[in-house]
């Protein structure tokens, strides 16, 4: 039988925290016959209903689940985890910005990365999700010298899913047959969802959503914006922002990242940039990224040159995919924004 892997979550007595903890429980992070030990964070505040969630992770008795580890110490909670799912944080409440919660967020960023920094297994992976995610990230790697930043990433793969949905419902397709969206930067109302290299597979063939979708006013208007406000639609309606298919999402993204991506098919996650795009280095932001060996890579495409002298030698770089102007427009927008949210999150540091 496989060794247990220690998964944290923070804020886990949260709405996020409750849908994710039972599904990382059944296995749907980490496979069938992965066995977890669960460690749960949250605020002292949080601590009655964490022990809630304890209690019902008990009754559920699932079979995967070694152990329960629930406390409001932070060094308790992340001592020789594995994995790491950043949720707890300050909420965005009611008429706060991004901008409010950042001064919350900082001192708590910085203390959890310190914690994980010393206490956690070595070659942790960290998944971000407390908003604002990737500026969150930023200051993570800030404060965690000790972890790789390949080894920090942060949640758009809820924005990605959601893209791939709106597509699959405007084509009367099955979600299974449309892949490769694109969310570019961050986790906000400026990111881009892009279609532009999206296939879809039809009984002839793989197709792009270009050709399928003629309405390609569609594509850059309604679709962006559909899946940018959608949290607001969830929002209106449950009165409670999503949380199933936020917990859904980071399940995917685990999973993905460490068990790998499917063939010729690659996903949306915040990563370090490393100038890819054209992309300042140094932000965490959203690309779309193929997964081995429990590695991220950001996709690139191998175009090839032929030399005209002879001998005839056939040359290779690796770029990116094609950007039109339209994408590109977009793509520095929401890099712009993430260039902001990181200064003022400095700010905070320096105070
Ligand atoms: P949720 O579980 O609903 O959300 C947690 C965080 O995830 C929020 O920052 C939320 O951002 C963010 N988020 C990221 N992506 C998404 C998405 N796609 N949809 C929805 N949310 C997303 O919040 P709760 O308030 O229920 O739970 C937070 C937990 O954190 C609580 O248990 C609380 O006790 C704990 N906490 C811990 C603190 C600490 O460690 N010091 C401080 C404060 C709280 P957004 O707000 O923008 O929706």
């Amino acid at each position: 039988a496989k060794a247990p892997v220690r998964v944290l979550v923070t804020g886990a007595a949260g709405q996020i925290g409750y849908a994710l903890v039972p599904m990382i429980a059944r296995g749907i992070m980490l496979g069938p016959d992965q066995p977890i030990i669960l460690h749960m964070l949250d605020i002292e505040q949080a601590a009655e209903a964490l022990k809630g969630v304890k209690i019902e992770l008990i009754d559920a008795a699932f079979p995967l689940l070694k152990g329960i580890v629930a406390t409001t110490d932070a060094v308790e909670a992340c001592k020789s985890v594995n994995i790491a799912v950043m949720v707890g944080g300050f909420p965005c409440k009611e008429g706060m910005t991004r901008k409010d919660v950042l001064p919350k967020n900082v001192p708590i960023y910085r203390a959890h990365a310190s914690a994980l920094g010393e206490h956690a297994a070595p070659n942790c992976r960290v998944l971000v999700v407390a908003n604002p995610a990737n500026t969150n990230a930023v200051i993570f790697k800030e404060f965690a010298p000790s972890i790789p930043e390949k080894n920090i990433t942060c949640l758009t793969r809820l924005d990605h899913n959601r893209a791939l949905s709106q597509i699959a419902v405007r084509l009367n397709v099955h979600i299974n047959d449309v892949k490769n969206v694109i969310v570019w930067g961050n986790h906000s109302s400026t990111q881009y969802p892009d279609a532009s290299h999206a296939t879809i597979t039809t009984t002839s063939g793989e197709k792009s959503a270009g050709e399928l979708i003629a309405d390609h006013h569609w594509l850059q208007n309604e679709f962006i914006t559909t899946v940018q406000q959608r949290g607001d639609v969830i929002l209106k309606v449950r009165k409670l922002s999503s949380a199933l298919s936020a917990a859904s999402a980071a399940c995917d993204h685990i999973r993905d990242w460490l068990i790998g991506t499917p063939k010729r098919t690659w996903v949306s996650m915040g990563v370090f940039s490393d100038g890819s795009y054209g992309i300042q280095p140094g932000l965490f932001y959203s690309f779309p990224v193929t997964c081995q060996n429990g590695n991220w890579s950001i996709v690139q495409v191998f175009r090839y040159f032929y030399s005209l002298t002879w001998p005839i030698i056939m040359l290779s770089t690796m770029t990116g995919l094609k950007i039109d102007e339209f994408s590109r427009t977009k793509m520095d927008a929401t890099a712009i924004e993430l260039m902001e949210e990181k200064s003022l999150a400095y700010s905070f540091i320096d105070q």
